[in-house]
């Protein structure tokens, strides 16, 4: 008789189950088997589970991808790694073999199979995956903290892009919890002013909370003017976390700014004078996952200086995770930890 777990499973459009599944075995020589503590609620998980989907996953997956677990067996081949150590994931496997992982671009890698998406994720007791995904975490980082990894090593390979400079002065659009993994990066790396913008008032006070006084919303008042009257001349660099602002983006920076997209709309299409781009010099970014930079978040997150306890609003079973991604649809919340 096989063993059984309790998983979080995608049966298709709007069918999210949570069911007992076979406990996952090690088939290859390279990977391990991960015992999983605790996991963070995706936006993606929410735009997977909503109707019509706004990502696309594969039917019959077991979700989740931002989790932190321990090593209890490990493949024939596995030596950098050994049982009971802590591992966060990189959820994105990449071939290894395609011109972009040649050329050291794993993130870009033309075979890319996403766990949690396509693959068999984390909404479970048990993990089975590839050794090479697998980051030692220290002992001393809380549980529920190893969960921001992922998103924290997406955060830190758009803030390697515009390198902010002490003193410069930044601009946040969208405060979910990627938006403050980055605002709270450039204040820890001497942004002059961090500026966040939003339109959910739940997100601009949770900003406040955090630390944050320069917080606005659009839609009761100015952006661009906000920006102006605290920049003097636009922002030094420009964030979209939002995913579909480029426009504005591109209007509050300043002359020889930098904007990151990050957020991912693939319904938004940008309408802009292409000659303010070109008049003004600017550096336009694409930020997409994490890009040889989970060493670096972890240790970020091992040297303590993020809030993270701050930005977690919930913490919930796993038999809870219903409740969970509606809470954030709403955006009624802000990271939702999930332990299985
Ligand atoms: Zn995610
Ligand atoms: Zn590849």
């Amino acid at each position: 008789m096989t063993d059984k777990m309790l998983a979080a499973v995608f049966e298709g459009v709007g069918k999210l189950e949570l069911k007992d599944v076979p406990v996952p075995q090690i088939t290859k020589p390279d990977q391990v088997k991960i015992e999983v503590e605790a996991i963070g609620i995706c936006g993606t998980d929410v735009h997977i589970c909503s109707v019509p989907p706004g990502y696309i996953a594969t039917p019959g997956t077991i979700l989740g991808h931002e989790y932190v677990g321990r090593i209890v067996e490990l493949g024939k081949s596995v030596s950098h790694l050994k049982l009971g150590d802590r591992v966060v994931v990189n959820p994105n496997d990449y071939c290894g073999t395609c011109v972009y992982c040649q050329n050291h671009l794993p993130t870009l890698c033309e075979n890319i199979g996403a766990i949690g998406i396509d693959v068999d994720g984390a909404y479970a007791k048990y993990n089975v995956v590839s050794g090479k995904l697998a980051f030692r975490i220290d002992d001393s980082v809380p549980i529920e903290h190893g969960a921001f990894a992922e998103m924290l090593a997406d955060v830190v390979n758009g803030t390697n892009k515009v390198r902010v400079q002490p003193g410069e002065y930044v601009v946040v659009i969208g405060a979910g919890p990627i938006g403050q993994l980055y605002a709270q990066m450039f204040k820890a790396s001497g942004a002059g002013k961090v500026i966040i913008a939003d339109t959910s008032p739940y997100r601009l006070e949770y900003s406040r909370k955090m630390g944050f006084d320069l917080v606005v919303n659009p839609l009761e008042e100015d952006l661009k003017e906000f920006v102006m009257r605290e920049t003097g001349v636009g922002a030094d660099v420009v964030v979209d976390a939002a995913g579909s602002v480029l426009p504005v983006a591109v209007d509050i920076a300043r002359k020889g700014g930098k904007v990151v997209l990050f957020g991912v709309n693939t319904h938004a299409k940008a309408e802009l004078k292409q000659s303010e781009i070109t008049m003004k010099e600017l550096q336009i970014f694409g930020s997409w996952l994490a890009n040889g930079t989970f060493p670096a978040a972890v240790k970020v997150l091992e040297s303590r200086k993020l809030d993270l306890d701050g930005l977690i609003s919930h913490k919930i079973p796993l038999t809870d995770l219903h409740k969970g991604i509606d809470m954030l649809a709403k955006r009624e919340a802000m990271k939702i930890i999930v332990f299985p």
